[in-house]
């Protein structure tokens, strides 16, 4: 899952480091960007050019994740321009929370429900402090938040932190995909595949000019930008 023994050990040491208040302080200061504390910063990687939209990848994350049929954390969509173009032309884009190392679902927040992990840069969901009142919702430019069904609290990918990433798997949408088109790892350990995958290809993020710092990458499709 490109989780090295280094980045694994680096990611102890910064928990070491997060421990004295002193440090804490002085992490934060050298790294004010992000503010994550150690070494260990989560991301993932969609490869468009190795994508079918066969789906596999949506059923594990709810079954996995109990997320109801209604909801999704994760979406595979048909980039239509292209196909109208060329019916033999399909390319698909990826739609999940992209654990934006600025996230303003997170600034919104008035009980601190929304919260960004400082030791995995993974953000995530408080339920027991949610109220529901939908600023997150609000708040997130790419639309991937909702209200759970049954916990009437905010949902939405936490990289399955709770459950394959707690048992040293990795995420369900990166262990089922037939084509290896996800990749996920820690964007700060240079010998992760994340890490030498995106400084191999040319990628993009969604939203750049926001200023939110997406951790989803994207390498392009073969047919150019997205359009719509
Ligand atoms: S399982 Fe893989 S190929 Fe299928 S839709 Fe998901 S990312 Fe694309
Ligand atoms: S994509 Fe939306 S829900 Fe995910 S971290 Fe960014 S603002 Fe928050
Ligand atoms: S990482 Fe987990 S929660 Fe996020 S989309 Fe993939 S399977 Fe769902």
């Amino acid at each position: 899952m490109g989780v090295s023994r280094r980045g694994f050990i680096m990611g102890i040491g910064g928990a070491a480091l997060a421990a004295n208040p002193i440090n804490r302080i002085l992490a934060e200061v050298i790294n004010p960007q992000t503010l994550v504390i150690g070494n260990i910063r989560y991301g993932m990687v969609h490869d468009e050019t190795k994508c079918i939209c066969c789906r596999a990848c949506i059923l594990p994350c709810h079954r996995e994740n109990k997320v109801p049929a209604e909801v999704t954390r994760l979406d595979s969509l048909d980039n239509g321009t292209y196909r109208e173009l060329n019916k033999n032309s399909r390319q698909f884009v990826r739609k999940s929370c992209q654990h934006c190392d600025n996230p303003p679902c997170v600034a919104v927040c008035p009980t601190g429900a929304s919260y960004k992990d400082p030791k995995t840069g993974i953000v995530d969901v408080h339920h027991d402090r949610c109220v529901g009142c939908r600023y997150c919702l609000a708040a997130c430019p790419y639309h991937v938040r909702f209200i759970h069904p049954l916990s009437k609290t905010a949902d939405k990918c936490n990289f399955c932190r709770d459950t394959n990433l707690a048992a040293g798997k990795p995420p369900a949408c990166v262990a089922i995909c037939p084509v290896k088109a996800l990749t996920f790892g820690n964007l700060d350990d240079p010998d992760s595949d994340i890490a030498k995958l995106i400084a191999s290809k040319t990628v993009y993020r969604n939203k750049l000019y926001l200023g939110t710092s997406p951790k989803l990458y994207h390498i392009a499709g073969k047919f150019g930008e997205i359009r719509g």
